[in-house]
């Protein structure tokens, strides 16, 4: 029997304020203030009476429905937590620091993910079950306890194929974002996606303000049909057409994300292909070499091979930026993701 989750995140003050039984509405807002500001239990909530703390620490010892099972980290400035949900299902999240220091969280959308990417470590553990919006927001709040500064950017871009599982990411983006909250720049917060059109289509429709990240990894569709499964229902000319509507409603530049894998995708005609792909379209390609993986059967391009590739790209006109790749001593990097039980322990 499934067990059911208790948890405060992904609630607005007046949520609080009935799940908690609280007499004054105002004492909904108290929580919800100690819980952004990372509090990690009820005896903290120095606001509330004494009574009350006491009741509802000894009703909830938690107020997190998750609990983190490891915290691995990497000399690149890179930490990847654990997380048992409370069904039992283990996922992984990651703080990335940038050279310039500021700190960037890498959430999950789902348990596992159903869209089987070639390359891409959590695609072969199939789908396990959407998260829900508290389940994400507690990722977040998790990180901000190790972090040792405020996160200031939130990357769909763990595990999981967020617009599959659209209602609970924006209601998590919601939470971030409160200005009396958590305080989150939209502008700060990006959604990656393999190309699930459908999903692309909703969010030009709901007009969220957040930014976009298309992972492509190739614009020959024959190869990307064998590497994606999504491009054989969502062909590379139908994904090209939901983005062009989502950059006229949002006015904004996106990313093609493009995993480069040796032998696959970084010839000339790839760079051929891909410039014509990006002509028209407001876009910054960003390079990621492979992260190997030891049940992938794909090789990272050597330095020469990126070089030469990166070269075409700039005789073609395509912009790009290269991606360094943080944390994978731990697996946390990019695509490398699985939530494996004796991976974390
Ligand atoms: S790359 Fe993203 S969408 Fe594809 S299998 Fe991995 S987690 Fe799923």
């Amino acid at each position: 029997m499934e067990s059911r989750a208790f948890s405060l995140f992904a609630k607005k003050p007046s949520e609080i304020t009935d799940l908690l039984g609280l007499d004054k509405p105002f004492q909904g807002r108290q929580v919800y203030q100690w819980l952004v500001r990372g509090a990690c239990g009820f005896d903290e909530m120095t606001n509330l009476p004494k009574a009350l703390r006491q009741r509802l620490a000894d009703e909830h010892p938690s107020l997190f429905s998750s609990k983190v099972m490891t915290s691995q980290s990497d000399p690149d400035g890179a930490a990847k937590l654990a997380l048992e949900l409370h069904d039992g299902n283990i996922i992984e999240c990651v703080l990335l620091t940038d050279k310039e220091g500021e700190l960037t969280a890498c959430l999950s959308s789902q348990a596992g993910c159903a869209m089987g990417c070639r390359f891409c470590r959590t695609g072969t553990l199939k789908l396990k079950r959407n998260l829900e919006d508290f389940e994400i927001v507690e990722q977040f709040m998790h990180l901000q306890h190790v972090a040792p500064g405020k996160i200031s950017h939130v990357v769909f871009m763990g595990m999981g194929e967020p617009l599959a599982n659209l209602d609970n990411v924006v209601s998590a983006i919601s939470f971030l974002h409160d200005p009396d909250g958590l305080n989150l720049s939209h502008r700060r917060i990006t959604i990656s996606t393999c190309g699930l059109v459908p999903g692309i289509n909703e969010l030009s429709k709901r007009k969220v303000p957040v930014k976009l990240a298309v992972s492509l990894v190739t614009a020959d569709d024959a190869v990307r049909s064998e590497l994606m499964p999504v491009n054989r229902a969502f062909p590379l000319r139908v994904l090209r057409d939901a983005l062009e509507r989502f950059q006229k409603v949002s006015g904004r530049r996106f990313t093609f994300e493009y995993c480069m894998i040796h032998d696959k995708n970084i010839a000339d005609q790839d760079a051929d292909r891909l410039a014509r792909f990006c002509r028209g379209l407001e876009v910054i390609v960003n390079l990621i070499p492979f992260n190997p993986c030891p049940e992938l059967p794909f090789e990272t391009p050597s330095d020469a091979e990126i070089r030469k590739f990166t070269n075409a790209l700039t005789q073609r006109g395509v912009e790009y930026t290269i991606r360094i790749s943080r944390g994978r001593s731990i697996k946390g990097a990019c695509g490398q993701l699985a939530g494996k039980l004796e991976e974390n322990r």
